[in-house]
């Protein structure tokens, strides 16, 4: 079984699609918040994940802030120019939609929480450190959980004595019987590990093993129009560096 983990689309449906391309076939959609925001598609974006079914959806800041359910004093002040823009972009049925969306999920069953930011703060806190990391798992029930927010991919393994350690392998095996795990597929539309093509993830809960993945697309016609839109020039600027 291939579950395709996505997270922080944030608006750029050219980085979107190409990273449904690469990933097709997949049996299931997982995304981690932050469909918009930042980025030039915001409407675009929500039609396409709508027609997608994710099996998990979950709400990211940028998209709680985008339908006025998060106070953007806490949004620096291209974020904030950017999420004003992206609530304009938005008709009813995706504002609903994003109204609609929790920070977080639970797969009882298969033993699997899902979270934008961290388990204790799922809409907002960062895990970007073993020590962040140590802190989730304490807060976390489930032998696996997957993440966002941070833009970056991260595996952060829990050993039985308790010790948080960060890989990056490109194939991650992941045994829930010796270990717990907090996981990031990275970012679709902004990554900010210094690479800039779209980044995710494909799960496959019966081998237990996840892969990252990157794929190139077309980022100067996503920058064009972000300046045509006038969105903030530092935020199409970035998506050059991948920072
Ligand atoms: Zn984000």
């Amino acid at each position: 079984m291939r579950i395709l983990v996505i997270s922080d689309i944030h608006g750029n449906l050219p980085a979107l699609e190409a990273v449904l391309e690469d990933a097709t076939p997949f049996d299931a959609l997982w995304c981690l918040g932050d469909a918009v925001g930042y980025g030039p598609d915001p409407a675009a974006v929500m039609a396409r994940l709508t027609e997608l079914v994710p099996e998990v959806w979950l709400a990211g800041n940028h998209d709680h802030a985008a339908v006025g359910l998060l106070d953007l004093d806490a949004f620096n002040a291209d974020a904030r120019q950017a999420v004003l823009w992206t609530a304009r972009q938005l008709g009813e049925d995706a504002r609903e939609r994003l109204c609609a969306l929790e920070p977080s999920a639970l797969l009882v069953d298969r033993g699997i929480t899902l979270v934008h930011g961290s388990p204790s703060h799922p809409l907002w806190e960062y895990i970007t450190s073993a020590s962040s990391a140590t802190h989730g798992f304490a807060c976390v029930g489930t032998p696996l959980c997957f993440f966002g927010h941070t833009h970056v991919p991260a595996v952060y393994q829990e050993e039985v004595d308790g010790a948080v350690r960060l890989t990056i392998d490109a194939e991650q095996p992941m045994s829930p019987d010796n270990a717990r795990w907090l996981v990031n597929p990275g970012s679709v539309g902004q990554p900010r590990d210094g690479d800039p093509r779209a980044s995710y993830a494909v799960f496959d809960p019966e081998a237990a093993v996840l892969t990252f993945h990157r794929v190139a697309y077309d980022i100067a016609a996503v920058q064009s129009r972000m300046l045509a839109a006038h969105l903030p020039s530092r935020l199409a600027t970035r998506l050059d560096s991948g920072m």
